[in-house]
């Protein structure tokens, strides 16, 4: 594809995974962990009005599974900055949503080669401080590319104008606007997919963004903005205010020229910036538009004809991949009574040979989860759920500064109990007992949430009823429910899970468009 509207991007397909079992694949990664450790400690400014800044009042920045040692320290905005970047991101708006969508398209291309080029760089940022494991990190990097490349596919479809009724005497047509300058507010569980895909869709429709990351992982937004810089996007179409959500999350979201916010987050979070965003302000001319993407409570059910190795494997993938700190994380299993017994024996020797430690150690299924305060939360869950469940692995720490969990499963849980219906965020799976598959149902749909499920079973019905009557938006049938592709899943949720959206879904661009209709008299 060039910038002058003539296009030639290949069909879109999914970026693939690197093979860390292959040694010269491991030693490249090695390499890059080597490189990105001696970057460790590093100042990083913010960036608003297409300029770098500093406050000297530092984020402070840690790797999760030894907090002692420093990953990043990043420049603080004030509020005064941030409504500077607010003000300049909306003056710039105009001249970036006349660039030429293509061009727009072009420039994504070129940020998703760019990250590719740097794909065991970006892994290793997010093994140090996201504390992901090399695979789990390997599938982030590739689910970013994919949001780019699948983006700049997006807006070369909804450049072209949407075929409409034609009326005798008239030509009639419908164009796709930008909105205007929005918000980024992603969250630190998938710190570069997760933002790149909200900041890519909302640019590449022609809006100018805000970007204020997760305290937990800004040096990877950091980096990421270093690669938006590189690709080419214009300095000031982007402005990156890094800073306490608390301290200049309310200013961004109610300021009069913010058009759109778009959120990824915890349920409480997600609420509070919908009902601030409601509220006109003294010279705000718009209604904003909220895109809130939001928690989970995730079920698998197994029924009775299931194959139950393959459930269990699935269960466990789910469960305690990145240490349960996934929206799309199984926190509840939902066992078909006579496959009960034998499905909790098999789940308990598959969490006990589970390896929790450092995840720059290749041989680690589970790292740390992100921080002290999560982990405090996470192990109040577990003393709660004592009074709950019967606990059957799990439910301690491992020594050591790092926020390590154990896998938790706490057996015979109900569906009043708070493990069974707040979500956790951390590595602890209940596991409950269903009558049947009316039953393994209701227990499933009994929750606030409503985004991701599975169901293992071999029988043609049971799998009909659940397409029907599993109230989840995204289900996934004899497999596990976590790990979402772009493209052929997409992803959001109902309920409390936000507004479905459907991220990486052939609609997403639409939340960051206006429609125009024009009807010209021959
Ligand atoms: P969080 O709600 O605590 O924070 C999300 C973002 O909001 C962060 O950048 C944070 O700094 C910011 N923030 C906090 N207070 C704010 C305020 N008052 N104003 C503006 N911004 C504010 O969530 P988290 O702990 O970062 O992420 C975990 C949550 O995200 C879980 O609930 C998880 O289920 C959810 N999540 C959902 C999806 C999805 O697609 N539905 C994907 C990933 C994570």
């Amino acid at each position: 594809m060039t910038g002058t509207g003539h296009t030639s991007l290949v069909p879109f397909v999914n970026e693939p995974y690197a093979d860390f079992s292959q040694p010269e694949v491991w030693a490249s990664a090695e390499a890059a962990l080597t490189s990105v450790r001696s970057q460790l400690g590093r100042e990083y400014p913010l960036w608003l009005a297409g300029a770098e800044h500093t406050t000297g009042d530092l984020l402070i920045s840690v790797n999760p599974s030894r907090p002692s040692e420093i990953v990043g320290r990043h420049h603080k905005a004030t509020a005064e900055m941030a409504n500077r970047a607010i003000e300049d991101a909306h003056a710039y708006a105009p001249h970036w949503g006349r660039t030429p969508p293509l061009e727009r398209a072009r420039l994504l291309t070129r940020a998703a080669a760019l990250i590719r080029e740097r794909k065991f760089e970006f892994d290793a940022w997010l093994v140090i401080e996201a504390g992901k494991t090399w695979p789990e990190a390997e599938a982030e990097v590739g689910e970013a590319i994919d949001f780019c490349e699948y983006y700049a596919r997006q807006m070369v479809r909804f450049a072209e104008p949407e075929p409409v009724v034609q009326l005798p005497g008239e030509r009639d047509n419908l164009v796709y606007l930008p909105l205007g300058m929005g918000i980024i507010i992603p969250p630190w569980n998938f710190p570069l997919a997760i933002l790149a895909g909200m900041t890519t869709a909302a640019l590449v429709a022609g809006n100018t963004v805000v970007i204020k990351p997760s305290s937990e992982t800004p040096t990877v937004a950091a980096k990421f903005v270093e690669v938006l810089h590189a690709a080419g996007f214009p300095p000031r179409s982007l402005a990156l205010t890094t800073g306490s959500g608390a301290v200049i999350g309310d200013l961004l979201v109610e300021h009069p020229k913010t058009r759109f916010v778009s959120f990824t987050g915890s349920r409480e979070v997600g609420l509070r910036i919908n009902e601030l965003a409601a509220k006109p302000r003294k010279g705000q001319i718009w209604i904003k538009r909220v895109v809130a993407e939001m928690g989970g409570k995730d079920a698998i059910i197994v029924d009775r004809e299931a194959d139950l190795d393959s459930a269990v494997a699935g269960v466990v993938q789910s469960a305690f991949g990145y240490q349960g700190q996934k929206c799309s994380a199984c926190s509840r299993a939902i066992v078909d009574d006579p496959i009960y017994d034998e499905f909790l024996e098999k789940l308990q020797a598959r969490v006990a040979a589970l390896t929790v430690g450092d995840p720059e150690n290749r041989a680690n299924f589970m790292g740390p989860v992100i921080s002290a305060g999560a982990r405090k939360t996470i192990l109040n869950y577990i003393e709660a759920g004592r009074g709950e469940g019967r606990l059957i692995a799990g439910g301690g720490v491992l020594p050591g500064e790092g926020y390590f969990i154990q896998p938790t499963v706490f057996a015979g849980v109900d569906s009043k109990a708070r493990i069974f219906q707040e979500e956790i965020f951390g590595p602890v799976l209940t596991v409950s007992r269903a009558r049947d598959f009316s039953h393994a149902l209701e227990l499933a749909n009994d929750t606030e949430y409503g985004l991701t499920g599975a169901v293992y079973s071999r029988n043609p019905e049971t799998v009909h009823r659940a397409r029907q009557e599993f109230f989840v938006g995204n289900l996934y049938i004899n497999r596990k429910c976590t790990g979402a592709m772009v493209g052929a899943h997409p992803f959001g949720g109902f309920n409390m899970s936000g507004t479905d959206s459907k991220a990486g879904g052939p609609d997403y661009l639409l939340q960051f468009l206006q429609a125009k209709s024009i009807a010209e008299k021959l």
